[in-house]
């Protein structure tokens, strides 16, 4: 059973659990998503205009000149053929000399088109070619007309009247045809990646607004799931300062009337009031054992009460834990000699202060030796131990002082030995007094100090309760310089 000391002292509550925690990676996902978008939003019509330039260049420097040339190949052809007509009807050497003007012009557009039909490809270059080489058949046939012209013979065969004229002008209309194509090639390529770039567009920016409704929503969700969590820690508040209340009122009308009652009972065991035979006085203790045990009982609920909601009160400073220890031992050697029981203690040279609250550690380890007094077969031996060991928590190991508190008593068995922490957990409620309070109070507590409380045990052959009690940083290195040895009391 645990005794408890009601101070009005600072709170040491525990944190919220979860408190500042939260998993933020599917907002971090979704706004990582809408920057991508947005950047792809600045970065496709650059992409596209990159592209889409040396086209249009080309579109500007190669295709629309090339198409001016050829309409200047066309014109001068016309003008040579009308030129030729004419001088073959009149002789006059005007229309001699309008042919050759003609066929000038028309030999510098081809000269013009040669490296814009080399850059716009082979078929342009070899379309050029044809033309170039019936460009050439029909100046050596005009030559050869105008020789024997000029020589006062007949005037020979006319080369207009030929096919010749015709095939330079079909080799013209292809070479026009094939810049034609050139033009169209690059126009198609062009309108493709501006219609690539338009989709893109429009596809990234529903995406973005997709991700920022999607941002709205869990905006909306995790407001709710606030508010919610808000709602249900106002609701615990509330319960537990309903609960405090309640508490509160046991305390002063269940103790007062039985502080009353016990202080009666004194009176009668005095024989303040006359005289008790031997049966009224074996009532009148029992009546005060009963009174007692409820009082005790009312004193660790509103220590649970306590602890659960934060208001236990820690007072820490550098407590030498070897001496409670041997403290303890000295107070409860008469109780436990009187069940029976050789209690000793054994301890480590060298150990560190710790920086905890000593009442609550000589609290827990009172209630420690109180059970192993209790809870052991007459003529047992009970063993108090401290050292300096490693406390295994979750996947680390803290370094700790240790108090271990031995028995030779029935033992626990292994799945009761985590039920017994729990509130008005009993393994053998009829064969002791005790509420099942006092391990459910003292691990709580040790877990407040930082530390724990675990058991060893197997059943027939005894257990070991440890209190552990962990060190900070600066004592570790203060007790690295001590060398550890133990000796027993
Ligand atoms: P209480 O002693 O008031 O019953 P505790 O919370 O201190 O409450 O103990 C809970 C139960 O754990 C006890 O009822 C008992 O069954 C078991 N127990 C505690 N200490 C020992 C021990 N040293 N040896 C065997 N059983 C124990």
């Amino acid at each position: 059973m645990l005794t408890s000391s009601l101070g009005q002292r600072t709170p040491a509550r525990a944190p919220r659990p979860g408190a500042g925690h939260g998993s933020a990676w599917p907002a971090h996902l979704l706004l990582a998503f809408i920057v991508a978008s947005l950047v792809a939003l600045v970065t496709v019509p650059v992409a596209a205009d990159r592209y889409m330039r040396p086209l249009r260049d080309e579109m500007r420097t190669l295709a629309e000149p090339g198409r001016g040339l050829m309409t200047e190949i066309h014109v001068a052809l016309a003008l040579q053929a009308s030129a030729l007509h004419d001088f073959g009807d009149t002789r006059d050497e005007q229309y001699l000399r309008r042919y050759r003007q003609a066929a000038v012009r028309e030999q510098r557009a081809g000269e013009l088109l040669a490296p814009i039909a080399a850059r716009l490809g082979p078929s342009t270059t070899a379309r050029l070619a044809e033309y170039r080489e019936m460009e050439a058949y029909w100046h050596a046939s005009v030559d050869r007309f105008l020789e024997r012209a000029g020589g006062g013979g007949a005037a020979g065969e006319d080369p207009l009247r030929g096919e010749l004229y015709d095939d330079l002008l079909v080799a013209a209309a292809q070479l026009d045809e094939a810049i034609h194509q050139e033009a169209q090639l690059r126009r198609g390529r062009i309108l493709e990646a501006e219609r690539a770039a338009w989709w893109s567009m429009v596809a990234l920016s529903a995406i973005a607004l997709l991700a920022l409704a999607a941002v709205a929503w869990i905006g909306g969700r995790l407001r709710a799931f606030a508010a919610e969590a808000d709602r249900r820690r106002h609701e615990a508040e509330e319960l537990m300062e309903s609960r405090g209340r309640l508490m509160r009122g046991i305390s002063h009308d269940l103790k007062n009337p039985l502080n009353a009652i016990d202080g009666h009972a004194e009176l009668l065991e005095d024989e303040v009031v006359g005289p008790l035979t031997p049966r009224q006085r074996t009532s009148v203790e029992r009546m005060r054992r009963s009174v007692r045990s409820m009082l005790r009982l009312i004193d660790d609920l509103l220590e649970l009460y306590r602890i659960d909601a934060g208001h236990l009160e820690l007072h820490r400073q550098r407590v030498d834990v070897r001496g409670i220890a041997a403290d303890l031992v000295e107070e409860y050697r008469a109780m436990a000699r009187g069940a029976g029981h050789r209690v000793e203690l054994v301890e480590s040279n060298g150990l560190p202060p710790v920086m905890t609250d000593p009442e609550r550690v000589r609290q827990v380890l009172g209630n420690l030796l109180s059970n192993a007094v209790k809870y052991t077969p007459p003529g047992g031996r009970i063993i108090v131990r401290t050292e300096r060991r490693t406390l295994q928590r979750e996947q680390e190991g803290a370094d700790a002082l240790a108090v271990d508190v031995i028995d030779t008593g029935p033992g626990i068995a292994g799945d009761k030995q985590e039920e017994i922490f729990h509130e008005f957990s009993r393994l053998s409620p009829d064969e002791h007094p005790g509420a099942g309070l006092g391990l459910a109070i003292s691990r709580r507590i040790a877990r407040q100090l930082g530390g724990d409380i675990t058991v060893a045990s197997e059943p027939g052959r005894g257990s070991r309760f440890t209190l552990w009690l962990t060190l900070a940083p600066a004592e570790h290195r203060r007790q690295s310089r001590a060398a550890p040895d133990g000796r027993a009391r």
